[in-house]
């Protein structure tokens, strides 16, 4: 029918650039899966895919399991895949620098909790001694059951007190090998007296705060007005205080955070060359048992593909972080005469991101009305409404910004005659009519000479259709809200289909901030993203790239809860398993959350139908029907469904 190919879709929604080799378009116009990446490897071509699941029918497989929409699918293969390339680049860097120490990289359990998530980090990273990183006490008591990995690093950050710090102590009793991060002057002597007491030796880390200042949308976690982190002098006199202690040999890491997602590596290079001066600087005041070099999070993630730094992108890859600082580590101790150090990363975000995809379904869309040839005026008609009409019919290519301020002037001027009494409603509604086919003219017109030049951006927006989505955008994507994060958001079907809509989502909230308006355009972020004409039948879109820091801090806004999840594995039969299945909250759960008790509330509904039926407002049978419906209502998904 149409000449639209699928790789025309893939182009268009740039799904090679921030995709990373786990998706692509099949011949059939189906976004497909690819959950073991690229099978050259990520950092060589990308021509060979690997085995793959078709997303719109594993969506419709799960619909058949009773997985209802939105669904969040994440794929462990996915997460696998981030774990070994991680792990793979910082290998190849230490063999091609020949450096003396190993990579130890720890998960920060904040970025993504969810149990299944945690336990899949462990279990696959054990075989390169992943370990995890606890920025809480609830965080703690999570990392000290989960990871049994021999060797494996438990870093331990975050506010403390006494019992945070023998908890940690006590770890080591058990075998672990918890690090105590010094983040802030006071919890010295937290760690002082707890060893003390215990007779335990701890290992310390130190967290230094560094001058330099990450790039980016969490810079504030840097620099010298962060909340953690040891300054120079601090740094200086925590070493004087161990030594006092005799627990100067206890100093075995040092820990730097320059915050998340940094787009530039400038910064990363730069918050290098910091540490590392400190890192040597401890050595010679004695601090001679370091051998830990944990450089924290904020290694990026490409959301936008655009490979800059613009907030939602990044300027490098993962193998030149890694080459960045294997080099700058083993450049620095070369100059010093000091052993290198192990290398501890603490990227949650770049591990866990891709193996998450949000699916939701579109329930309605709001579509520019207006007729295609503009209304006819009579005599009778306002002469703003002739002026309008004078204005639409006369719109060329060479007067196009002058009409447009023409079109808005007759609206603006139509809606105060309306207001003042002399245009009647259906006046005003010819004047809209009038106004949007001129709009959509000069849309055209621009469409065919490509692009929107400046001072018609309104218009755009204007002729954008409205989608709206079945989920929520404060519990499935809240960056998306709060810190205007891109996510890569696409449909999953007809992609064999041209997109022939320009559309901006809107999700269930009755937020009017509970909108997609940011998607990734050929250069840039831009406003609208093109879709498919809506024609009734179930369309799918996805979220991309949501599985760090979404989940947690999504909220209940307007009362939707947590969206069913499933774990979806390869299997050896080329197949794929559905591991676990988390199903999400019932209306009755949301509302206990805000403390309402499902029984007293339908006792109370209950009562008020009493009343009803004997004052006679009310049959029997719809009483009944009222209260099945009230209590069925308390047990269902707090989406909305299309079922009858
Ligand atoms: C949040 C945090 C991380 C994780 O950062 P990402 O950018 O997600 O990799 C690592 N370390 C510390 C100390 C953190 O606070």
């Amino acid at each position: 029918m149409s000449e639209w190919t699928p790789k025309q879709s893939a182009d268009l929604y740039r799904i090679a650039d921030w995709g990373e080799g786990f998706f692509s378009v099949s011949p059939e116009g189906n976004l497909r899966v690819h959950p073991r990446g690229a099978a050259t490897g990520m950092n060589s071509e990308r021509s060979v895919l690997t085995r793959s699941i078709d997303l719109p029918n594993l969506v419709g497989e799960l619909e058949r399991r009773g997985l209802r929409r939105p669904m969040l699918i994440r794929f462990s293969d996915v997460l696998d895949a981030r774990i070994e390339h991680l792990a793979g680049c910082f290998s190849e860097a230490i063999t091609e620098n020949e450096y003396g120490g190993r990579w130890r990289g720890v998960y920060p359990i904040k970025v993504n909790q969810q149990a299944h998530v945690v336990e899949e980090v462990v279990g696959f990273g054990a075989q390169f001694g992943v370990g995890l990183e606890a920025g809480s006490k609830p965080e703690l008591l999570i990392a000290l059951a989960l990871l049994d990995t021999e060797d494996a690093l438990l870093v331990c950050n975050g506010y403390k007190d006494r019992a945070y710090v023998e908890t940690a102590l006590l770890a080591q009793r058990l075998g672990r090998n918890p690090v105590i991060v010094v983040d802030r002057y006071s919890d010295i002597d937290l760690i002082v007296k707890a060893s003390a007491s215990l007779g335990i030796r701890p290992h310390v880390g130190l967290r230094a705060r560094l001058s330099t200042v990450g790039a980016g949308r969490w810079i504030e976690s840097s620099g010298e007005r962060s909340k953690f982190g040891l300054s120079a002098d601090e740094l200086v006199r925590a070493i004087d205080r161990l030594r006092a202690e005799g627990m100067l040999d206890c100093v075995e890491l040092l820990h730097f955070h320059i915050g998340s997602q940094i787009t530039s590596i400038r910064a990363h290079k730069e918050a290098l060359r910091e540490a590392m001066r400190i890192y040597v600087g401890l050595h010679r005041l004695g601090a001679e048992s370091l051998h830990l070099l944990d450089v924290g999070g904020g290694l990026g993630v490409d959301y936008l593909g655009g490979g800059t730094d613009d907030p939602s992108s990044m300027n490098y890859s993962t193998q030149e972080y890694a080459n960045d600082i294997i080099f700058a580590a083993s450049q620095a101790c070369a100059d010093a005469g000091i052993p290198e150090p192990d290398i501890i990363t603490e990227s949650g975000r770049a591990m866990v991101a891709h193996h998450s995809v949000l699916v939701f379904d579109v329930i309605g869309v709001n579509r520019d009305q207006s007729p295609a040839k503009p209304p006819a005026c009579s005599e009778k008609d306002h002469a703003v409404l002739h002026a309008l009409k004078e204005a639409v019919d006369t719109i060329s290519p060479e007067n196009l910004s002058e009409r447009y301020h023409d079109l808005l002037h007759g609206r603006d001027e139509a809606a105060s005659l309306f207001s003042l009494g002399y245009l009647d409603l259906p006046g005003r509604a010819k004047s809209e009519t009038l106004f949007h086919a001129g709009c959509r003219r000069i849309g055209e017109i621009l469409a065919q000479l490509g692009g929107t030049p400046e001072g018609f951006e309104d218009l755009n927006a204007l002729l954008t259709d409205t989608y709206f989505g079945n989920f929520s955008i404060f519990q499935s994507a809240p960056d998306a809200w709060a810190v205007k994060q891109v996510f890569p958001v696409m449909p999953i079907h007809r992609l064999d289909e041209e997109p022939s809509r320009n559309g901006t989502i809107v999700d269930l909230t009755c937020d009017s901030d509970g909108r997609l308006d940011r998607f990734i355009g050929e250069h840039e972020e831009q406003p609208t993203l093109r879709l498919h004409p809506w024609n009734g039948s179930p369309y799918f879109l996805a979220v991309f790239l949501v599985g760090a820091y979404q989940e947690i801090l999504g909220d209940l806004h307007n009362l939707f809860g947590d969206t069913d999840a499933v774990h979806v594995r390869l299997d050896d039969e080329g197949g794929y398993e559905v591991e676990h299945l988390v199903e999400g909250d019932a209306i009755a759960e949301v509302l206990s959350y805000v403390e309402y008790d499902k029984r007293a509330l339908s006792e109370r509904v209950r009562r008020t139908v009493e009343k009803a039926l004997r004052a006679g407002r009310i049959s029997l049978e719809d009483s009944a029907l009222l209260r099945k419906r009230y209590d069925q209502g308390l047990h269902e998904y707090t989406y909305l469904s299309d079922e009858g």
